[in-house]
């Protein structure tokens, strides 16, 4: 999945995760986890994440390497905010010709940036199991409560206003390239993400199936 943050990459792989059977895996979840326990990875990418900047490419691609191509590995995937950088996605490349494994889709979700910081901002994520709601589109049902296991909404660290607008500079210089890069490999499917969740994941099911 790629795409600006708030685009709707995490609410669209957790359902696909549902609707395919196969796992999301999402790196920033990989590190808030890491980031909570207050390991030495943690330390390490709060000082990058609480910026709104990326962690860097190397440890990245060891978390990728530790979790994609370990002993118990998936054999599906869907990655929800790796690669975000060209180095990221060359080094992904490299990581799937060493062990026969093939990209099979890269989402590419796209919606108007006012639409972005709106959701971004208005984001809230439980803290117990990740999922994720929005005040605005996809409320709780009770208020500050999760639906699937009633652990507490908080709003992320790098979802208030200030870090959002650097967080999406962040994206046009790093992530933005990965467009080019993937279209050139053929894999590249466009997705307008401005709609509801459930209009977002029609047309990203519609396009998988073409
Ligand atoms: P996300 O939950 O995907 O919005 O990620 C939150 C933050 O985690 C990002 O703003 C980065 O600081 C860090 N992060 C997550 N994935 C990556 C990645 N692939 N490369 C570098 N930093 C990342």
């Amino acid at each position: 999945m790629l795409g600006p943050p708030g685009v709707g990459k995490g609410t669209q792989a957790q359902q696909l995760s549902k609707e395919f059977g196969i796992p999301q895996i999402s790196t920033g979840d990989i590190l808030r986890d890491a980031i909570q326990k207050k390991t030495v990875l943690g330390e390490k990418a709060n000082t990058f994440m609480s910026r709104g900047e990326l962690v860097p490419d190397k440890v990245m691609l060891g978390i990728i390497q530790e979790t994609l191509f370990s002993e118990h590995a998936p054999e599906g995937y869907i990655l929800d905010g790796f690669p975000r950088t060209v180095a990221q996605a060359m080094g992904l490349q490299k990581l799937f010709e060493e062990h026969n494994d093939t990209l099979s889709a890269v989402l590419s979700l796209e919606a108007d940036e006012n639409q972005i910081v709106r959701r971004l901002s208005s984001r809230r994520t439980c803290q117990n199991c990740n999922a994720l709601y929005n005040l605005l589109t996809m409320p709780p049902k009770i208020e500050g409560k999760c639906d699937v296991c009633s652990g507490e909404l908080y709003q992320r660290n790098d979802d208030r206003i200030e870090t959002i607008r650097n967080r999406l500079r962040v994206y046009k210089q790093q992530t933005e390239p990965l467009i080019g890069f993937y279209k050139s490999l053929g894999v590249l499917k466009s997705i307008n993400a401005s709609g509801l969740p459930e209009e977002v994941q029609k047309n990203i099911i519609g396009q998988l199936e073409d």
